[in-house]
């Protein structure tokens, strides 16, 4: 995204809103981070956060049995899953 071209983050911020209202961008809720947005067809994933760079990383698979998590009564329109650690370039840094 460019933001040297005199467009205002207003401007920016607005249209990142309308991109998620029209199912073109998601947000990715992830906590203690500024938001971010992914293109809204990737496939289902989920997101490894690490806690050392900030990185954040798609992990594809979805773990099985969330469905039973649900309490009696209760629809789920989805799910989020965020792991938290440390990536493997910051393991070997420390190394
Ligand atoms: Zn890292
Ligand atoms: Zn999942």
């Amino acid at each position: 995204m460019l933001l040297d071209t005199g467009i205002g983050i207003a401007t920016v911020y607005r249209a990142v809103k309308k991109a998620v209202a029209d199912g073109v961008l998601s947000r990715v809720e992830l906590p203690n981070s500024a938001a971010r947005f992914e293109p809204a067809e990737l496939p289902h994933h989920h997101h490894f956060a690490c806690g050392s760079c900030n990185k954040v990383y798609d992990i594809h698979g979805c773990p099985l049995g969330i469905d039973g998590l649900v309490p009696d009564g209760f629809q789920m329109d989805g799910h989020e899953i965020v792991l938290h650690g440390t990536c493997v370039d910051c393991v070997e840094q420390s190394a």
